[in-house]
């Protein structure tokens, strides 16, 4: 059996030609796939025999609404679906002024252990398939009757460690024929996999790169990042220096702030000092408390923005939406597991 809605328009038009089937019918059959259709019987523009047909060889897979939390203070609403396997995962709607945001993830769990991060607790489980990221995109919209506008690549998971998966997904949301959001519109943000940086960059997407650097120097990199270990800042700042060449667009670096662990003036101006050269963007982000972990929030935030400032660089802060509904890094998935 076919998982249909993770087929690009292409692979479809050449399956229904395979099929026996005019290209018009591979339209109209990624038309309903990409408005939630959630079987072939709804499908009311074809004919009895061809659903029969492809309900024969494909199937339409659709996640349920198992816990749905509103944030009373900001509109934030925050889902965790259940996959048709039974493992769980999350999606954020955010209210921006400039759109609704939806904030996805891209695997079950995730494997890159950061000391911080309450996605990665359990490890990973498995990939997302394609259609299984379009699908939060398409029932976070049917379900909040919320147009979506943006997307971010940031919920569960590491995204250059399901690339061929992301990159397919990126054409679904892509396509005129289905959700027709725009690269720009899309940020996709990973822990550092300098390898797949460099093949991101020869794919040349209007997108924005997010990289979550957490601190400039290997030793407290390498303590709250297993990644750096392997990788290593140098390394990765190589990345982004050729990933901005290559593409031209400008990088957003992730820091979120720790106390007494990233937060010093002298790591404000190693930072300062590594993205010098590039169009970058530094977003500090206020430390989520993880139960878990004993790592506290940063109280340097504004002192390390403005060290930044000084330096030359454009610095923002995080506003923290949902809080009041564990909206961030894979909590409400791990609370779910806890309790079942
Ligand atoms: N794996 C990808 C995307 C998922 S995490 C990545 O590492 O970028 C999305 C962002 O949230 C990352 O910048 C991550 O480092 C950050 N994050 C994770 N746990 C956090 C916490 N407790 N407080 C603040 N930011 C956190």
């Amino acid at each position: 059996m076919t998982d249909i809605k993770s087929m690009t328009q292409a692979e479809m038009t050449a399956f229904f030609k395979e099929l026996g089937e005019p290209a018009f019918r591979a339209k109209q059959v990624f038309c309903w796939l990409h408005k939630g259709a959630q079987s072939f019987d709804e499908m009311s523009n074809l004919s009895k025999s061809l659903r029969e047909k492809l309900a024969g060889c494909c199937y339409i897979d659709v996640p349920k609404v198992e816990r749905k939390q509103v944030s009373a203070i900001d509109g934030t609403i925050k889902y965790l679906w259940r996959l048709p396997d039974g493992n769980c995962i999350e999606t954020v709607l955010m209210r921006y002024k400039h759109g609704n945001t939806v904030c996805i993830s891209c695997q079950v769990g995730c494997r890159m252990g950061c000391a911080f991060c309450a996605s990665t607790l359990g490890g990973k489980v498995r990939d997302l398939r394609p259609s299984e990221m379009l699908d939060q995109v398409l029932f976070t919209q049917l379900d909040s009757g919320e147009p979506i506008s943006n997307i971010v690549l940031m919920g569960i998971g590491e995204p250059l460690d399901n690339m061929d998966t992301v990159l397919r997904f990126l054409e679904l949301v892509n396509s005129p024929d289905g959700l027709n959001i725009g690269m720009r519109h899309i940020s996709l943000s990973t822990c550092g996999l300098a390898d797949q940086i460099d093949k991101l960059a020869r794919h040349r997407l209007q997108l924005t790169l997010s990289v979550s650097l957490h601190a400039p120097d290997d030793e407290t990199r390498s303590k709250i990042m297993p990644v750096n270990r392997s990788v290593g800042v140098e390394r990765l700042m190589q990345a982004c220096h050729d990933y901005f060449r290559e593409t031209g667009r400008r990088i957003s670096f992730e820091y979120a702030m720790i106390d007494g662990v990233n937060d010093s003036d002298a790591q404000a101006d190693l930072l300062a000092k590594r993205i010098r050269g590039m169009s970058a963007h530094v977003n500090l982000i206020p430390l989520n408390h993880v139960e878990e972990s004993p790592l506290k929030p940063s109280r340097r935030v504004k002192e390390f923005q403005r060290r930044l400032e000084e330096q030359g660089i454009t610095v923002t802060v995080r506003r923290r939406l949902g809080s009041d509904i564990d909206a961030s890094c894979g909590q409400l998935r791990r609370k779910a597991m806890q309790q079942s």
